[in-house]
């Protein structure tokens, strides 16, 4: 990958960096706002309560997007950046500017996808395998 390029990704991912960290700021915020007042009723708790769960788990996903923008960054640094993780192969730039942080190519990426759908088509194979067989024979005899 050439400089230039390599520069305009950095760019993308700096990007992505502060848009996900001003998100994160915003829900702690938002979180400290919520638990100022006074005068409120059960229902209302309850309700807080959930506010902060969905919070928990919208942060979990937006500190999950910035490890992988730091990793993305780390991989620009050592110049790995653009190498599929798996095959090595290059990383077609047009997927990278829609994902700056992809770690496969599409060839592996799209292999993965593959086997977790086999992986769950297998599943139901064996549920379907716990059915009991042979009710046809019961009326040959
Ligand atoms: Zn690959």
């Amino acid at each position: 990958m050439r400089k230039r390029e390599r520069d305009k990704f950095r760019t993308l991912l700096m990007q992505i960096r502060k848009d996900v960290t001003r998100e994160i700021q915003q829900d702690v915020q938002e979180g400290r706002e919520g638990e100022a007042g006074d005068g409120r009723d059960t229902y209302d708790i309850a309700s807080d309560e959930r506010d902060r769960e969905i919070n928990l788990l919208l942060g979990d996903r937006e500190r999950k997007k910035l490890e992988q923008v730091d990793e993305a960054l780390q991989r620009l640094d050592a110049g790995e950046y653009g190498e599929c993780e798996e095959c090595g192969g290059e990383i077609a730039s047009g997927r990278l500017e829609a994902m700056p942080f992809s770690r496969f190519c599409v060839t592996c990426q799209s292999e993965f996808e593959q086997t977790q759908r086999t992986m769950q088509t297998d599943s139901v194979a064996v549920g379907a395998a716990r059915y009991p067989a042979g009710a046809d024979e019961d009326e040959a005899t």
